[in-house]
């Protein structure tokens, strides 16, 4: 976890989406961060990775039960912040962004892939936030950035394309890097990738397509297509699969895949090792 400066984010956001606008008397931006999926969640298919790969809820609820701990320790108010869509802003504008408090909170610096936050101790992490009164002192931005990795700046120099821009199936990244290897530019089409993984647009794409079919029938079949039955799984279940149908920049990135404590094998290897140690003492 980290804190982000106030005066930052406040600077840096756009208006409707500081931290103000959504608690007035804010004095701290908390940012927390929850270590990624299993080692094993990454030999999945993608599409099984998006129903158990994620580790994003525990994100939520650690930052919720965070702003409960302090009001209950502490005696002043905090609150989780939603990392929901602004229904003022349509399907792609959140309340706040929590990669912008991460960042400022120094535990997670902007990649090739995105701009997704990675952390040269923890690798891929989810994040959430809360906004409390109490004064608390900041953290500063990371002063390296993990991404790229060596092995990423001379795949670029010989290749042109990093490992995310390579395996992205949406082709939407590109970027280039300095002499000494670090990000010079990053392209990311945003539009592009949120086509290809976010599917909570399809639903009424696809109802409008059926309703204006000339042919009516045709209309109707084309809801019960086998294809598009998913989608009705996913809208009765609640699913979050709505949202992240793709980890393949992930998949291929050395730091999300190597960083020392980047799964729970690595983050584990140490206790297993004392607990081995101890047994032979
Ligand atoms: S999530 Fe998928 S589509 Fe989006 S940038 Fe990563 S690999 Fe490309
Ligand atoms: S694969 Fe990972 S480390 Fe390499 S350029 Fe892409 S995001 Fe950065």
């Amino acid at each position: 976890m980290g804190v982000a400066s106030l005066h930052a984010c406040e600077r840096i956001a756009p208006p409707g989406h500081r931290p103000t606008d959504l608690m007035p008397r804010v004095k701290s931006v908390i940012s927390i961060g929850v270590g990624g999926q299993t080692r094993g969640a990454w030999q999945m298919p993608a599409s099984a990775m998006a129903y158990s790969g994620s580790t994003e809820v525990r994100a939520y609820s650690i930052a919720y039960g965070c702003a409960f701990f302090i009001e209950r320790k502490f005696g002043s108010p905090a609150v989780y912040v939603p990392p929901d869509l602004d229904p003022a802003g349509g399907p792609r504008i959140p309340f706040q962004s929590m990669k912008l408090h991460a960042e400022l909170a120094g535990i997670g610096a902007r990649s090739f892939a995105g701009g997704i936050l990675l952390h040269p101790e923890f690798g891929f992490m989810y994040f959430a936030s809360v906004f409390s009164e109490l004064e608390l002192p900041e953290d500063r931005p990371l002063a390296e950035n993990p991404c790229p990795a060596p092995s990423c700046v001379s795949m670029l120099r010989s290749s042109g394309r990093t490992p995310c821009m390579k395996f992205c199936p949406a082709q939407c990244l590109s970027g280039e890097v300095d002499e000494q290897g670090r990000q010079k530019r990053m392209v990311y089409d945003m539009a592009a990738c949120a086509d290809y993984t976010q599917e909570y647009d399809t639903v009424p794409k696809m109802l409008a397509n059926a309703v204006r079919d000339e042919v009516r029938g045709r209309g109707a079949d084309s809801l019960l297509d086998p294809d598009r039955r998913m989608l009705w799984y996913k809208v009765s279940a609640g699913s979050g699969a709505w949202f992240a149908q793709c980890f393949e920049c992930m998949r291929v990135c050395p730091v999300t895949l190597r960083a020392p404590s980047a799964d729970p094998i690595l983050r584990g290897e140490a206790a297993r090792t004392t607990a081995v140690q101890r047994e032979k003492e």
